[in-house]
């Protein structure tokens, strides 16, 4: 290992490259929002209208703009992620008490998604290259654990019915999803993704969120652009969709005055303030992601050749939306990553490790798990860094 000394040069040396690409500032933040567009004339246009809740035209026009954005048929706003992804687990069909593999590498929005739908999290491995689930690893695994019963999946150990996996994509590096696809079609699996962290990314020609039956995005204040807080539901399914808007919206059927609601629904809709926002920042979408692709490129030639860290760069064939800049470690010494996150944060770099792994969470030890090496791995070795698009300047 490295003496004392090196590693203070080390970690001089990588501080001293972040504030070159991210320049000057007494505080610069992890991922800041931008509102330099139509964000306050749209907000100011609900206020002075009196259409601020959960009627309005913004709601009609941002789902409209998230279907041409994402090239998905439908698109239904919903008032956060979380919210998003329940809706999302309950219309794929997961049940009370069935397991839903989800990398233990996540945020924990994926894991309370499908807990609030009944289900039980099964943590499975990560992909060092998209740092999203791996599929190849997924599938050894159910060899060892599952068996094919009817049309459904069996997990071997406890019985239950093992519905659906999400892949989730990390940072907004999408997910290898073809094999992943052909994976869960082999297993009897539906497929959600939680697309929360890839608007504006691709893998091939296809919008993250949209290569699965049903995806979800979110607009949460630190996300790529956000509406305060927000999601949505994307399916090319138009039952799906209409489900989707029928439950988010308490269940209520259509009727000039009578209250009638035929299930239990839920209080999940985008108020129209909100939803105002999102069509500002949505109509600076493009501009957004341009300078977002600039930054990293400019942090992954300031770190280009240096040994013992890399920038994480988008995986082949995809289109990333460098959500959040990964800085990731040679090796795994959560020692080393904390000198670092405290060297980072010192300079008035805010910087931070990824999130604590779901398995490792009270709410979560016990639930069923695959042997995670590379979730771990990345867990000791990664840091975030300053990734606003204000950040962006070509060099
Ligand atoms: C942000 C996020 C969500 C949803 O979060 P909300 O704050 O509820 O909008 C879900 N999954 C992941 C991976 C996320 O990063």
């Amino acid at each position: 290992m490295h003496s004392p000394i090196q590693t203070r040069a080390a970690i001089e040396d990588i501080v001293a490259r972040v504030r070159g690409v991210a320049g000057p500032g007494e505080f610069i933040p992890l991922h800041e929002p931008e509102f330099a567009g139509n964000e306050l004339k749209y907000v100011t246009d609900c206020i002075e209208t009196g259409w601020v809740s959960s009627v309005g035209a913004y709601v009609d026009r941002f789902e409209a703009m998230l279907a041409e954005i994402t090239g998905s048929p439908h698109a239904i706003a919903t008032m956060n992620g979380t919210a998003a992804l329940h809706i999302a687990l309950v219309l794929a069909g997961v049940e009370r008490g069935d397991e839903v593999l989800i990398p233990s590498l996540t945020f924990i929005a994926t894991a309370n998604a499908v807990s609030y739908a009944g289900g039980r999290p099964h943590f499975v491995d990560s992909s060092l290259e998209t740092l999203g689930l791996d599929p190849v690893a997924l599938d050894a695994y159910l060899t060892g654990i599952a068996d094919v019963v009817g049309d459904r999946c069996v997990n071997k150990a406890t019985g239950s019915t093992i519905r659906a996996v999400v892949p989730v994509h990390i940072f907004g590096h999408p997910v290898d999803m073809a094999p992943l696809l052909t994976v869960a079609a082999k297993w009897k699996l539906r497929v959600v993704e939680d697309a929360a962290e890839g608007l504006g990314a691709y893998r091939g020609e296809q919008h993250t969120g949209t290569l699965a039956p049903i995806g979800t995005l979110s607009f949460n204040g630190n996300k790529l652009v956000t509406t305060g807080g927000g999601g949505a539901v994307l399916t090319n399914d138009p039952e799906i969709g209409r489900r989707a808007k029928h439950l988010t919206t308490t269940a209520r059927v259509k009727h000039r005055w009578s209250f009638e609601h035929d299930e239990v629904g839920y209080n999940y809709r985008l108020p129209n303030l909100n939803a105002a926002l999102g069509c500002a920042q949505l109509e600076r979408l493009d501009d957004i992601i341009l300078r977002k692709r600039q930054l990293a490129r400019n942090y992954l030639e300031a770190f280009a050749g240096l040994e013992g860290v890399s920038i994480v760069p988008e995986p082949e064939g995809t289109r990333s939306n460098y959500w959040l800049v990964a800085m990731l470690l040679d090796e795994p010494d959560a020692e080393y990553r904390d000198a670092l996150l405290t060297g980072l944060n010192d300079a008035g770099l805010m910087a931070r490790p990824v999130w604590t792994l779901m398995h490792r969470l009270a709410p979560y030890a016990d639930c069923p798990r695959s042997p995670l090496p590379n979730a771990e791995s990345i867990e000791a070795r990664l840091i975030n860094i300053p990734s606003s698009p204000q950040l962006s300047r070509s060099q």
